[in-house]
C-alpha cells in the first residue's frame, strides 16, 4: 500500500480525508498526500509519513484503548465480508439464471423456434 494514511489523515484547513497522487519529476515520479477536499497544499509522501511514525513513538495506547480498536475493526471486517458475500451471492444467482436463460434458447433454437439471423 503505498499511500497508508489516505483518508486517515485529514486536512489541516477542511478537515477532509487526504488522498495520494503523484508528481511527475523530470525523469521519476514522487508520491505525495493531498486533501480530497479541494484545497491547494499538498505534503509529500515520505514527510508525513514520518512524521506519523515519530508520533507514534510518543504514543502509548492503554490496553482499554487497544481492546476497542481491534474489536471496531473486526466489527468492519465483519460488516464488509457480509456487504461482499452479498454480493457474490448475488452475482451467483445472476450467473445460475443468465447460464438457463442461454441453454433454453439453445434449446429453442434446436427446436427451430429462431432462425440464423435471429438466433
Ligand atoms: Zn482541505
Amino acid at each position: 500500500m503505498i499511500f497508508p494514511l489516505r483518508r486517515i489523515v485529514k486536512c489541516g484547513i477542511c478537515n477532509t480525508g487526504l488522498t495520494g497522487g503523484w508528481s511527475k519529476g523530470r525523469s521519476t515520479r514522487y508520491p505525495y498526500y493531498r486533501c480530497a477536499g479541494g484545497c491547494t497544499k499538498s505534503i509529500k509522501l515520505k514527510v508525513l509519513d514520518d512524521a506519523v511514525v515519530d508520533l507514534l513513538k510518543h504514543v502509548t495506547p492503554k490496553e482499554e484503548a487497544i481492546n476497542l480498536f481491534i474489536s471496531r475493526m473486526y466489527k468492519v471486517y465483519h460488516e464488509r465480508y457480509s456487504r461482499l458475500r452479498t454480493m457474490k451471492d448475488r452475482a451467483d444467482t445472476e450467473i445460475v439464471t443468465l447460464q438457463e436463460t442461454r441453454r433454453q434458447l439453445v434449446r429453442e433454437k434446436l427446436i427451430g423456434y429462431y432462425s440464423d439471423d435471429i438466433f
